[in-house]
């Protein structure tokens, strides 16, 4: 069935000619100057008629790709009863990004940010033997994260739209083949979205580790930093977010005491009891936001001396010097060289124990997901070094390029973490008994369509890959001479029968309004039909992609679109 022609005159998508004040970057903006969603809070949007086509369209090619893997698609509830998170423990360690609610008989739930527990328990008393292995479930939800600093419109909200996905098995090997099945299928999401994109493996190599690939969309807005080369290779040069999450351990046996909800140095002071006047200041990271590590000494340490002076927006980092001077390794604010007594906070975000973030003897330049002892020694820990732009790269030799990323989607390798904790066991053909190894596997489907607009607009708006496009072509009458009206509506009709998408601006409005909306929506081809033209046979037909105009003779335009 060919779908029905849409019109302009009926359609629910209020452009809007300056873009609201608190957006920032060209996604944020042209999506809601172009009428495809609205703000309803803080972090949490509408999807209009024409922005949830979009969103639609990606979660067809996501839902596409993993079907043709042998996934088999679910929808779980997004309200989640706390007794599960319990059992992972999570209800404690996931920290205040966590929605958290109460029902009227007193019994916690949350709003799902992620469904490891909720599949886990799903299954463990199902899946019973290895026979059913292995085996991959999904889901296109709304998940709910809260996060510190919801911006960005679509990058980074607190309700948003994900799929994720989930696998079981009975060995490594066949977590691999899942691994690299979901690989490929993310990599075929990325370039079916017309997304130029790297995968970069994280927490590989001399770190160690747990398995996972991050699927970066190349973006000047992208929260993300990493190096990449022309031969493919591409790696974070950092991870984490600002202090926002922190958990608090004490330095001895690194015992963990809290996760507060503070998100200054100052809140944490007051957290701690600790006098402003007696308290130390120290911290290692970058100085536009304060990543990552803090330490806070009691007063009557000699480390009071030093005045980790705080620089607008920011922190500044010790210098070498302070460091040595009170014992501290250079470039370094791990739990080496604490003295007794200090404490020191990690940034939840980057599930830091037993992985500590720590120096690595370059200012602004820290190994995440690094665990002092279990990876290096202290002794080595000068020596090591991370990879940044200028560096040559490790399989090729060139120089790395740096770039900013957004992070589409991950894959995972969870191994055993939820079906250990959770008790989900299967048979295996031995006849023992044994815990599943788990992966796990999510796309950002609304921070797709965030990151598809990044890298596909102008200065006059959105434009769209015809993959994802609202509708592929806008049929545009100049005037409303009877003549061109007719022309134009015929052209929609015949077009709409070569299976294209087709809108039809019918409104009363100048050509120039109508021009500004086609581009700003993005629109991939644009039919403009005007009287002069007509009278010699033409139509114009412009390519939303590079402005190029064509005059088409108006008996050819079919043949030429279909
Ligand atoms: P980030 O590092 O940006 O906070 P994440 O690593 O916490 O993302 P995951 O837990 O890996 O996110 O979730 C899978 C995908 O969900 C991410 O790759 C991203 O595309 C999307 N996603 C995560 N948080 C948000 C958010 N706040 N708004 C929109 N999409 C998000
Ligand atoms: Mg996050
Ligand atoms: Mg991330
Ligand atoms: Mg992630």
């Amino acid at each position: 069935m060919t779908a029905p022609i849409l019109r302009m005159s009926k359609l629910y998508a209020p452009t809007l000619k300056e873009s609201p004040n608190d957006a920032e970057i060209a996604s944020h903006k042209l999506l809601l100057r172009a009428g495809m969603m609205r703000k309803t809070a803080s972090g949490v949007y509408t999807f209009l008629p024409l922005g949830y086509k979009v969103l639609a369209k990606v979660e067809a090619i996501v839902r596409e790709e993993m079907d043709a893997i042998g996934a088999q698609e679910i929808m779980m509830p997004a309200l989640q009863p706390a007794e599960l998170w319990h059992e992972s423990g999570r209800w404690n360690d996931y920290g205040p990004e966590l929605m958290r609610l109460c029902d009227r008989h007193d019994h916690d739930f949350c709003l799902g940010p992620t469904h490891e527990e909720l599949i886990t328990s799903l299954v463990r008393n199902e899946l019973r033997s290895y026979k059913q292995l292995p085996l991959s479930l999904y889901q296109i939800q709304v998940k709910f994260r809260d996060e510190i600093r919801p911006r960005f419109g679509l990058l980074r909200s607190r309700e948003f739209i994900m799929k994720d996905a989930y696998s079981f098995h009975a060995t490594q090997e066949s977590l691999q083949e899942t691994y690299d099945d979901m690989s490929r299928a993310y990599g075929n999401i990325c370039d079916r979205c017309g997304l130029d994109y790297r995968p970069v493996e994280a927490d590989s190599g001399q770190i160690g580790g747990k398995v996972t690939t991050e699927f970066m969309a190349l973006a000047p807005a992208g929260e993300a930093e990493l190096v990449h080369c022309s031969c493919g290779y591409a790696a974070n040069t950092e991870a984490g977010e600002c202090i926002c999450h922190p958990t608090l351990y004490k330095n001895e046996g690194l015992e963990k005491i809290a996760t507060p909800n503070v998100h200054t140095i100052e809140e944490l002071a007051e957290f701690l009891s600790i006098p402003e006047s007696s308290t130390v200041k120290a911290l290692s990271g970058k100085s536009d936001d304060g990543r990552l590590v803090v330490m806070f000494v009691p007063g009557d340490h000699e480390l009071n001396e030093i005045k980790a002076s705080r620089a607008a927006g920011g922190f500044t980092l010790l210098t070498d010097g302070e460091m040595e001077a009170f014992g501290l390794h250079k470039g370094s604010m791990g739990p080496v060289g604490l003295p007794e007594g200090a404490y020191v906070i990690a940034d939840r975000a980057l599930e830091a124990v037993p992985a500590w973030v720590v120096g690595a003897n370059e200012d602004g330049y820290h190994y995440v997901g690094a665990a002092l002892g279990r990876d290096f020694t202290v002794d080595q820990w000068a020596d090591l070094s991370v990879v940044k732009p200028g560096d040559m790269c490790p399989d090729c030799g060139l120089p790395l390029q740096g770039a900013r990323g957004i992070e589409v989607s991950q894959v995972f390798q969870l191994g055993t973490k939820y079906s250990e904790s959770m008790g989900a066991t299967f048979m295996d053909e031995d006849g023992k008994e044994k815990p599943f190894i788990m992966g796990c596997y999510g796309v950002g489907v609304s921070r797709t369509v965030a990151a598809i607009v990044e890298q596909h607009s102008d200065e006059g708006g959105i434009a769209w890959p015809m993959s994802v496009a609202p509708a592929h072509v806008c049929v545009i009458p100049l005037s409303q001479d009877d003549t061109v009206m007719s022309t134009a509506e015929k052209i929609a009709s015949q077009l709409a029968d070569l299976d294209l998408e087709v809108v039809i601006d019918d409104r009363k409005e100048r050509p120039g309004v109508k021009f500004a909306d086609a581009d700003l929506i993005g629109w991939p081809l644009q039919v403009v039909v005007g009287k002069r033209g007509l009278e010699n046979g033409t139509i114009e037909v412009k390519l939303r992609r590079t402005g190029e105009k064509r005059d088409v003779p108006l008996s050819t335009l079919v043949e030429l679109m279909s």
